[in-house]
């Protein structure tokens, strides 16, 4: 039980890499956070604190300040890096490892079902750690503040997602293309493990760390997968699918990760490292969010198949674990998975109870029709909520309007074949097309804003992007089209 007057009598279990036996060194370093200079807590999280079993207001204490910051002296803590490798861009890049992120230990949290859940408490941009290579180990504030708001965002869009609890700054400076200031995330995620994590093994000719490696994702996630012939199968196929389904979700949101890199994909399937991300403003499929992809490798439209080749090359790092036709099979259902899941999505935003096949002529005629008239992806789905009141809102988004009549002929003829009141319909609707989401000229906002020591748009986005399908009177203006000057915001992987 957590004393909610002493945040940090936090019971963490510091045991995370005990389970990897001797040979610990291979796995992760032993490591110390570098504190922030006269931190301050910007924003923490009360919903995640309150799921987490903590007093929310214990976030604004000293004491919770301090270690939030890096500073460890009250606490016990024996934090950890993990080593990794990955393919960046398509290309082997060999030992990788968290550079600027240190995990404090594992948080026991009740879930209610009388299990226990452990959840990495992690401090991004706690200074240098053995797999720094050549950079300082920080994280700056602007960053920090585009991945606090977007793993919110995403929990609130319902995308599995690695959680943030809180957002701290200070006076400690970091230099990019400019002195700025250093700040730290507090993450939070049920595993830190990458598809990178297996290839750096593998690629070091270690079968016995990836078998090792395995068997503690799988103690830790699965216990219940006993059976010593299937676990490495379940492990793979959990994998594929959670994988899929996680794209599935990006793809009907309209959201773009920017950087799918193997050291980037979480081996539960949830979405990591939120860095030159971009969700869509107008349809358009060859969206490239991140600055630094010339070529376009992680566009909108190719999150699908890159995940895909994360995968396969997850797999060809298991291939000590499992045979090659094990291996296939799995990879074999990542695309009706996917498709599955997708279409699932696609229909419940149109408001369908069911993705029937000639749904299929329905979805792609529309997206063409949005990608022709530059339709603002979020805006147009939230408007076809109320398409059953004079249909002017929506109409009004196509340059052609009559192409989008004759769409809408097929639609209402689709909607009659179920029967479902447009009441009811809109209402469903409401519920799975959110009204917000974080564009890039939002999190801009709040941005400049705090660097100037104003952190009240960070907060009011955090509470705004939590609830995104509910209305927020005070954000009504983060609900239209984004400004014309957020055409003039790059985002790349400098951070
Ligand atoms: P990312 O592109 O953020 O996924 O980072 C790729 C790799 O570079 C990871 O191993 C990071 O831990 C590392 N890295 C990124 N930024 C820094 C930094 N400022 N200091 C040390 N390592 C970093
Ligand atoms: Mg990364």
């Amino acid at each position: 039980m957590i004393d909610k007057r002493a945040p940090l009598t936090w019971d963490l279990q510091t045991t995370f890499f005990d389970r990897f036996k001797d040979q610990d060194d291979l796995y992760c370093s032993l490591v110390a956070p570098s504190p922030l200079h006269n931190p301050v807590m910007v924003s923490s999280n009360a919903s995640l604190a309150l799921e987490l079993g903590l007093n929310p207001e214990s976030m604004t204490e000293p004491a919770m300040l301090r270690l939030m910051a890096g500073d460890l002296a009250e606490t016990s803590f024996h934090p950890i890096a993990l080593v990794y490798s990955g393919h960046q861009f398509g290309v082997w890049a060999g030992q990788l490892g968290d550079g600027r992120a240190m995990t404090l230990g594992e948080l026991a949290v009740d879930d209610n079902n009388g299990r226990s859940q452990l959840w990495d408490i992690q401090l991004k941009g706690a200074g240098a750690t053995p797999y720094s290579r050549f950079a300082d180990g920080r994280a700056v504030l602007r960053s920090s503040i585009r991945e606090y708001l977007c793993s919110e965002a995403m929990h609130g869009l319902k995308i599995a997602t690695t959680r943030a609890l809180c957002l701290v700054t200070s006076d400690t400076s970091v230099y990019r293309e400019e002195v700025e200031s250093a700040a730290m995330v507090c993450r939070v995620a049920r595993s830190h493990i990458r598809f990178g994590s297996f290839e750096h093994f593998h690629y070091r000719n270690q079968p016995e760390a990836v078998k090792a490696m395995a068997d503690y994702v799988i103690a830790r996630h699965f216990p219940e997968w006993a059976d010593e012939d299937l676990r490495y199968a379940n492990l793979i196929n959990h994998t594929v699918t959670e994988t899929a389904k996680m794209i599935a979700h990006w793809q009907a949101v309209g959201f773009a990760h920017g950087v799918m890199n193997t050291d980037n994909m979480s081996i539960l399937g949830d979405t990591i490292d939120y860095g030159p991300f971009g969700f869509l403003d107008v349809y358009n499929p060859s969206f490239i969010c991140n600055h630094s992809d010339a070529n376009g490798r992680y566009s909108f439209k190719n999150q699908p198949s890159v995940g895909l080749w994360n995968l396969n090359a997850l797999a060809t790092s298991l291939m000590t674990l499992l045979p090659s036709e094990t291996l296939i099979a799995a990879l074999k259902h990542y695309e009706p998975t996917f498709l599955q899941h997708y279409r699932d999505l696609m229909a419940a935003k149109l408001g369908l109870l069911h993705y029937a096949d000639n749904d299929e002529t329905l979805i792609n005629s529309l997206l063409a029709l949005m990608e022709e008239n530059q339709v603002d992806y979020t805006l147009f789905f939230r408007q076809l909520c109320y398409f059953s009141e004079p249909r002017q809102a929506v109409r009004d988004l196509f340059v052609d309007r009559e192409a989008f009549d004759a769409w809408a002929v097929l639609y209402v003829e689709r909607l009659s074949q179920q029967s479902v009141s447009d009441n009811d319909r809109s209402e469903a609707m409401l519920k799975t097309n959110p009204k917000y989401i974080l564009r890039n000229y939002m999190a801009q906002a709040a941005i400049e804003k705090a660097e100037k020591g104003d952190y009240s748009e960070v907060n009011l986005l955090l509470d705004v992007l939590q609830n995104p399908f509910e209305e927020h009177p005070q954000a009504e203006h983060y609900a239209g089209l984004p400004p014309d000057w957020a055409e003039t915001i790059s985002v790349s992987c400098s951070s």
